[in-house]
């Protein structure tokens, strides 16, 4: 599947705030928005005209893609899912995103960022209930248990940041066992248990245009 292989700090600057998407450098004096938080590019400090309707909905959709590191086809897919199924359809296509097998790695603190658990899920370092997956966008369901490959198990990058990684912020829907280096995807997640600042309603009136 395709994905964005471009700076990343640009996309922070570019939606005007943080995204967080290079893990322990996002909350260091070296994140590139604490220096320069306007947009890139030669126009980026005179760019700041007030956006249209359209441009805050295209705006938020843009985030969001960005956040989880999803480009426009996949994305537009994943709305699609999301629309078919009950419920509101905003929620839905978040749950659909907390759900892909990268954001759950990132989310168990077995990865410092999502770029970074989608390349070590790439590598074969990870299983699905006993299975080795190499898909990042693999959606996982109630009950699947993700767990670090026994060859992997040493990895310096996943003890580092599971250090960083305090129980009590870990997601309700996600449970983390670290000795096991495993964790199990509970339950899809409700919209406030989803730590995300975004108006996905926006998106749905983007495309439902
Ligand atoms: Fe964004 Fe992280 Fe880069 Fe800062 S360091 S600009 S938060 S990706």
């Amino acid at each position: 599947m395709a994905r964005y292989t471009g700076p990343v700090c640009k996309l922070c600057r570019r939606e005007g705030e943080k995204l967080f998407l290079k893990g322990a450098r996002c909350f260091s004096a070296k994140c590139a928005f604490e220096k320069r938080s306007y947009p890139p590019g030669q126009h980026g400090l005179s760019r700041r005209g007030k956006l249209s309707e359209y441009g805050i909905q295209l705006r938020e959709k843009q985030k969001v893609k960005r956040i989880y590191g999803v480009l426009e086809k996949q994305f537009k897919n994943y709305y699609v899912k999301a629309a078919q199924q009950k419920g509101v359809t905003g929620e839905n296509l978040l749950k659909l995103l907390e759900s892909r097998l990268d954001n759950v790695v990132y989310r168990l603190g077995f990865a410092p960022s999502r770029k970074a658990a989608r390349q070590m899920i790439l590598h074969k370092h990870f299983t699905v209930n006993g299975r080795v997956v190499n898909v990042p966008s693999f959606l996982m369901r109630p009950g699947d248990v993700v767990a670090v490959r026994d060859k992997s198990k040493k990895m310096g990058i996943i003890h580092e940041t599971l250090r960083r990684v305090k129980d009590e912020n870990l997601v309700p829907w996600l449970r983390l066992d670290k000795a096991k280096l495993e964790g199990e995807f509970l339950e899809f997640p409700n919209r406030e248990d989803i730590p995300i600042d975004v108006q996905e309603s926006l998106i749905v009136e983007l495309y439902s245009k």
